[in-house]
């Protein structure tokens, strides 16, 4: 069995990517187990395809070092935060035992990633149940596993951050990971295809404006920022930064 360390549920292939993943790489880097559970394969995308964006998330593990990259392929746009789909994230947290779970802003522009939020915290808490069965790839009945914390990454809306971690170190790696994804971001070679609110040039500055301004906070570079549900506390004062 594969045991993560941390497990990143998102519902978009590429979310992750522009979301977390200087924070992934720097624990990759610190000898963390990290994998991507995406929960949709971004069928109703714009632009490319399923099959352009499978190509790409590939590419993208590749480029991140993560230890496993799968897909629950629920439907795109469609997808509820309901018995149904809860009981495929529950069997997916229980197969990877992530002692954090990182997942979707808890409200954003896109209606699917407050959605995402809501059905991987639900079944996050769920997951803990040992009376709600699953069954592993192999028909065998799965542990109840809850991890320790789930965090929100942060989007589009702006949200106050509640802990915000220096990634200033994986910036080039982490944007390298994004334009993995060269059928939704800016790429000249699709000129003439349609244009979308994340394929304009424009849109990358906004990510580093984003994590610029966050970095500012910390007096650091570049910063990825998260909320939680929970309070969240540190070992002693001088943890903080
Ligand atoms: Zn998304």
């Amino acid at each position: 069995m594969l045991k993560l360390d941390i497990l990143v549920l998102s519902v978009h292939p590429d979310d992750a990517e522009l979301g977390c993943s200087g924070t992934v790489l720097k624990h990759i880097a610190m000898g963390n187990k990290v994998g991507f559970v995406d929960l949709t394969r971004g069928e109703l995308g714009t632009r490319g395809s399923a099959e352009i964006r499978e190509q790409e998330a590939t590419a993208s593990a590749k480029i991140l070092g993560l230890a496993v990259r799968e897909n629950l392929e629920l439907p795109d746009g469609f997808f509820e935060n309901s018995k149904e789909y809860q009981l495929k994230v529950i069997a997916a947290i229980r197969k990877y035992q992530p002692a954090i779970i990182i997942t979707n802003a808890y409200h954003d522009r896109h209606p699917d990633h407050g959605r995402a939020n809501e059905l991987v915290e639900a079944s996050a808490f769920l997951a803990g149940l040992r009376k709600i069965e699953t069954y592993d790839d192999q028909g065998e009945l799965q542990e109840a596993w809850r991890p320790q914390h789930v965090l929100h990454f942060i989007q589009d809306n702006y949200i106050r951050p509640d802990i915000l971690i220096d990634i200033t170190d994986y910036w080039d790696k982490k944007i390298e990971s994004i334009y993995a994804f060269g059928s939704q971001f800016y790429n000249p070679s699709w000129e003439g295809e349609p244009q979308t609110y994340i394929s304009s040039p424009e849109f990358i500055n906004v990510v580093a404006a984003r994590a610029s301004e966050f970095g500012k906070s910390i007096q650091v570079k570049y910063a990825e920022g998260f909320t939680s549900r929970k309070i969240l506390g540190v070992d002693n004062l001088f943890n903080l930064k």
